[in-house]
């Protein structure tokens, strides 16, 4: 067997280590004689490594203690309409920051229950850009503002925390979660899909402020109420509990890494040395201004579109998968996530150095 190397935007690369690890404690879960899958949730030993799972992820990212953390399922995007039917608490408008793609949806499921205001939008830049904090017109009275941290396709990522004074401050970190630490308190909410930095596909997690749930609009179901999920322990009905366990692996192997601060460091590392590469030629191209850079998720042109095709086949052969941008937006996309090693980037970049010469 041999593992390749993953550049998937998600589900994404899972660490090594977490794998071999499940496997090994698949058939028989710390010598109960069954799996994890296999154990009911209401268990003394599953409720044990839910716990863990919560705290390590408390750890990991210094969550207050008046910050709810919830197990959810229905991704990010059932998140989007979550959000409003829970967090609007009467008012009768919110503020969002369109950056691409994915704030554009959860701009429009959050439509269907409230007046929406764009507070700024890149749109005009093919967003290529965030928005500076000078540009955000906040609406006095808003519920909340929401905003993408990452954007996953377009490779567009926030460096600054945006200041909404009194208002919540409400982020989908799908695809940075983990990546860089980040001041949990700064923040009303925080929603992720687990599938790129948490663990498998079908576990949510949110983490939230206590004192904004518990006032739900009219008519939501209560698998979509936040306080439900938390007097239950997310254990209202059952939970995605092999995600949930894998997710506590994910969290543990981050411990060990040193914690969230040495894995931005490497990301860092890993990002930069992937934009110069792309930078030192022109036979690759990435438009993003400089500072809005994803360290999560480089897109990338060829200078020649129909060269494409061949690099990828190339790069597969070579064991690099998934580099195909998204089927929206074309050209190439490497995610290179918490559990994407250094060596994987560094066989990229080899790989794209010879390419280009080939060409030549
Ligand atoms: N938000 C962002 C930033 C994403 O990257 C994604 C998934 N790629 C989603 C939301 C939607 O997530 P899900 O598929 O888990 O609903």
């Amino acid at each position: 067997m041999t593992r390749k190397y993953n550049f998937s935007a998600g589900p994404g690369a899972l660490p090594e280590e977490v794998l071999q690890q499940a496997q090994a404690e698949l058939l028989d879960w710390h010598g109960q004689g069954l799996s994890i899958m296999e154990m009911s949730h209401r268990s003394d030993e599953y409720v044990g490594v839910a716990a863990q799972a919560e705290q390590d992820l408390r750890d990991l990212m210094g969550i207050p203690v008046n910050y709810k953390v919830l197990f959810l399922q229905g991704g990010a995007t059932a998140q989007f309409a979550m959000v409003p039917m829970n967090l609007l608490r009467g008012a009768s408008c919110a503020d969002y920051i369109d950056t691409g793609i994915w704030s554009g949806k959860a701009v429009k499921e959050a439509r269907r229950y409230a007046q929406i205001n764009v507070a700024a939008s890149t749109a005009g830049n093919n967003y290529t850009s965030v928005p500076a904090q000078s540009e955000l017109q906040l609406t006095p009275g808003a519920a909340y503002l929401h905003y993408t941290t990452n954007e996953t396709i377009g490779g567009v990522e926030f460096d600054y925390i945006p200041d909404s004074g009194d208002v919540p401050l409400v982020a989908d970190m799908s695809s940075d979660i983990l990546s860089v630490p980040v001041d949990v308190s700064r923040f009303g909410l925080i929603y992720a899909g687990a599938q790129k930095n948490i663990g498998p596909a079908g576990l949510t997690v949110v983490i939230v402020r206590e004192d904004l749930i518990g006032q739900t609009l009219a008519g939501t179901p209560s698998m979509y109420d936040y306080k439900i999920h938390a007097d239950a322990d997310s254990m209202n009905n059952t939970p995605p509990t092999f995600g949930w366990y894998l997710a506590g692996l994910v969290f543990q192997w981050l411990k060990r890494q040193g914690g969230v601060e040495a894995m931005a460091e490497l990301n860092r590392r890993k990002a930069a040395k992937l934009y110069a590469a792309i930078d030192a030629s022109d036979f690759y191209g990435n438009p993003v201004a400089i500072n809005n850079r994803s360290i999560m998720n480089v897109p990338f042109t060829l200078a020649d579109a129909t060269l494409e095709k061949r690099f990828l086949e190339l790069a597969e052969a070579e064991g690099m998968l998934n580099l195909q941008g998204h089927r929206s937006v074309g050209g190439m996309r490497a995610s290179i996530y918490n559990a994407v090693p250094e060596a994987a980037v560094d066989a990229l970049i080899d790989f794209m150095q010879r390419f280009e010469k080939e060409q030549a």
